[in-house]
């Protein structure tokens, strides 16, 4: 469960390494981290321009 394979050479190794003892592979870093970024950084861009507008109709 706690493993994952190495794409370069298929071996199955710890999950925590991030570099293939067998072949060196280097493992990217998880994109986890990176993909809730990106999604509030959408958010935000999505909800901006809707605040802007919500606020000019109050100001009305
Ligand atoms: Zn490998």
């Amino acid at each position: 469960m706690r493993q994952k394979e190495c794409p370069s050479c298929g071996i199955e190794i710890d999950k925590n390494y991030n570099l293939c003892p067998i072949c060196k592979y280097e493992f990217p870093v998880k994109s986890k981290f990176n993909i809730k970024i990106i999604a509030v950084i959408l958010i935000i861009l999505f909800a901006y321009p809707l605040i802007k507008l919500f606020i000019n109709l109050i100001n009305k």
